[in-house]
């Protein structure tokens, strides 16, 4: 309880729930931070190691995001505990569990995140319809699949271009964590010229100082494969990706991930934060102060929540990448703008700016 209410503050969270079902061993939580600006939509990550802390986190940065973003949701999360890697059978058994539990809980729509993807979202969406990131036979825009987060992170580095020392054209890029949004952030910025020169997963981190393949990469990764066993370039550990000579990192993996200890090996000059709350407020003043451009998650990647947004609107792939241009270029520089013109951190303009709007959409609630 008390861990609970440490986390509170006048945006939320506005609902706890705990799940828990002996029988089948499910446990998870539900954070719900925020409905102000209509129903919330937030990922579910399965992990063996999440807690309530990086749920209620990760709620308000989607309660942030959605509000950043423009988009007609408040901002959620759930987390469930357990391995993802369990048999297909028993991973459908726990999510359907899961989704039934929240049946009556009709202010959260459920999207997908690490642990979970497009079949979770359809076993979710057959039980109780309240899920986005579905397959496209059954009318989603595969999000991961197509790389919505990646391409908004691509447009985001486009702005940044003019607010530091970074060029895309030739930038050499480092990606923790090759999953759906690193992989797609490296694809859509070697197409704008940059090279990707490390990555990692959670076996190893592959570095090649003339570029990787970021192709084969990503479909050695698609086949099953692990960084560990990819040939192609020098094999390191798994954290030596922290300190890779780059000029731009990409956290796309796990939280915390940036603190005061590890703050500086980082040589980059751009951070684009794929991941949720990767760095601490303490490494990211530390960043602002050392001119490493650090760009917050919320504004970067939004991608995936917006794209979920417009196929919960029944619109298209096409007008979902056109939306994901639109508002992550504008924000991204009123967010620049901002922190420059206020010479603050381009997290606490960003903050600003969401919190702004959940605050007065917040004067139209009845409580
Ligand atoms: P994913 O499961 O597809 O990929 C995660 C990758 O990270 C995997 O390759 C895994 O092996 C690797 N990994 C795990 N632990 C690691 C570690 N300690 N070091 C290096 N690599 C590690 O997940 P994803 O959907 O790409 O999500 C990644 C992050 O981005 C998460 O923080 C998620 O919340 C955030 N995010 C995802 C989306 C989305 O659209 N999928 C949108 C916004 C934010």
């Amino acid at each position: 309880m008390d861990l609970l209410f440490e986390f509170s503050d006048p945006l939320g969270p506005e609902k706890v729930i705990g799940i828990y079902q002996p029988g089948l061993d499910l446990r998870a939580i539900v954070v719900i931070d925020n409905v102000a600006l209509g129903p919330a939509i937030g990922g579910c990550r399965m992990a063996p190691d999440v807690t309530l802390e990086e749920c209620a986190r990760l709620a308000r940065a989607m309660t942030l995001k959605n509000a950043a973003a423009g988009l007609p949701h408040g901002g959620a999360k759930s987390v469930i505990v357990a391995d993802p890697r369990m048999p297909p059978e028993r991973k459908e058994l726990t999510i359907r569990a899961f989704a039934h539990a929240l049946r009556d809980v009709r202010d959260y729509i459920v999207g997908p995140d690490m642990g979970t993807d497009e079949r979770d979202m359809a076993y979710i969406h057959d039980e109780i319809r309240r899920s986005v990131g579905l397959p496209r036979e059954i009318g989603g825009i595969p999000l991961d699949q197509i790389g919505a987060t990646g391409f908004g992170i691509s447009i985001a580095a486009e702005v940044a271009q003019d607010f530091c020392d970074v060029k895309l054209s030739g930038a050499r890029v480092a990606v923790q964590g090759f999953g759906a949004v690193g992989k797609h952030a490296a694809r859509f910025l070697a197409a704008r010229g940059a090279v990707l020169v490390a990555a990692s997963d959670s076996t190893a981190m592959i570095l090649n100082r003339n570029g990787l393949d970021v192709q084969a990469l990503a479909a050695f990764k698609d086949s099953g494969g692990s960084i560990r066993d990819f040939q192609g370039g020098e094999r390191l550990s798994r954290d030596a990706i922290i300190g890779v000579d780059c000029d731009i990192w990409i956290p796309a993996a796990r939280p915390d991930v940036i603190t005061l200890k590890n703050v500086d090996s980082i040589r980059a000059k751009l951070i684009l934060q794929g991941a949720n709350i990767p760095a601490s407020d303490e490494a990211e003043q530390r960043l602002h102060q050392r001119g490493v451009l650090s760009l917050p998650d919320f504004i970067v990647n939004a991608g995936g929540v917006i794209c979920a947004a417009i196929e919960y609107q029944g619109g298209t792939q096409a007008l979902a990448f056109q939306t994901i241009e639109e508002k992550i270029h504008e924000n991204t520089l009123a967010v620049l703008e901002a922190a420059r013109s206020h010479n603050a951190l381009p997290r606490q303009a960003a903050v600003d700016l969401a919190r702004k709007r959940v605050l007065s959409a917040m004067t139209y609630r009845r409580f």
